[in-house]
């Protein structure tokens, strides 16, 4: 089985708040260039921006909106209202704006989508801006985007180095295994092989039992149980790691890389090294890049995108060192 990234060469779709990628959307007329920060990696993904409140019509400037008498999915099912600050009534509209919004997703191909958390309509786990308070979450674009199972992104964690790299790579690795042809237990166990040392990082005791159901199947794997682990493993990777995991699973794939090609990284530093979450995020960037120049995978980092052109410029017209994927 080979022991490669899995590298990705198509852009992947995703849908973001339009007010978070610098539209002056919000009922204030303003906006966050959240993305910025991202630099040249911005490119590396079709960002597909959307506002349902703007798809409803309400325009900019307009009143606030919020929920009134349940959460997001009540809105859905009839039990609940959204209304302005002047107490008008503005379910259909909105609810319109957001349908119209998820069908531009569809078309674009989006499995992602980046969040304005505290909306009343984006919002996925609190539809208020105020304090500490929580709302009534989820918000009714919230609603629909929980319901069609897309992967959700918080904004604000896109403006940390850390926490954009843990959510980039988990993507990456679902949108591999949402789109991965598994119909056999070996199409299954090199998926897992693939993704086992992500998965053992972010649920150490769900990856062991995992584990043991595989080594443990028939010579004939049905087709619901392909599905439900892929669908297990999916959930999972929609959960965030915390930076104590992170260092210590760089440390180990770190150690694994040494022994396997018997030399150092420059640069990487034990769990116990102090230094900041910035510093983290370059280390693991310089392990990602290490590795897949190397042609060994890093199990952290499992699967990979590389526009086409810099595969072929950094390892000739016909080759490419991962184990490139058409998805
Ligand atoms: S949070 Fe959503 S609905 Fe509100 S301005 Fe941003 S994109 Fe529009």
């Amino acid at each position: 089985m080979e022991n490669k990234a899995v590298v990705i060469s198509e852009r992947i779709a995703i849908g973001i708040s339009a007010c978070c990628m610098g539209s002056p959307v919000r009922y204030n007329a303003k906006g966050f260039d959240l993305l910025k920060g991202l630099g040249r990696e911005k490119s590396d993904f079709k960002w597909c921006p959307v506002c349902p409140e703007c798809m409803a019509g309400l325009g900019v400037p307009r009143d606030p909106i919020h929920l009134s008498g349940g959460d997001g999915a009540m809105v859905w099912s009839g039990e609940a209202e959204v209304k302005n600050r002047r107490g008008a009534r503005v379910t259909e509209d909105v609810k319109d704006g957001a349908d119209d919004c998820m069908r531009a997703l569809k078309r674009a191909g989006a499995v992602a989508f980046v969040y304005m958390d505290g909306s009343p309509t984006c919002g996925v786990y609190r539809t208020t801006m105020k304090d500490l308070k929580r709302g009534n979450p989820p918000g009714i674009f919230g609603a629909l985007l929980l319901d069609n199972g897309f992967f959700l992104i918080p904004a604000a964690d896109i403006q940390s180095p850390i926490k954009w790299w843990d959510w980039r790579r988990r993507l990456l690795a679902f949108y591999w295994l949402t789109n991965l042809q598994m119909e056999n237990k070996d199409q299954l166990y090199s998926a897992w092989h693939k993704l086992k040392f992500l998965c053992q990082e972010l649920d150490e005791p769900w990856a062991r039992e995992a584990g043991r159901k595989l080594a443990a199947m028939g010579k004939e794997t049905d087709r619901e149980f392909i599905e439900g682990f892929r669908k297990d493993i999916l959930d999972l990777l929609r959960r965030p790691s915390n930076l104590r995991r992170i260092k210590n699973s760089l440390w180990k794939n770190y150690s694994y890389y040494r022994k396997e090609k018997g030399k150092s990284v420059e640069g990487i530093n034990s769990p116990e090294f102090k230094r900041n979450v910035t510093a983290v995020a370059k280390e693991l960037l310089l392990m990602e890049r290490t590795s897949f120049e190397d042609e060994l995978l890093f199990g952290s980092s499992p699967v990979i995108y590389r526009e086409k052109r810099r595969i072929k410029a950094n390892t000739g017209e016909e080759e490419h060192k991962g184990e490139e994927v058409k998805v």
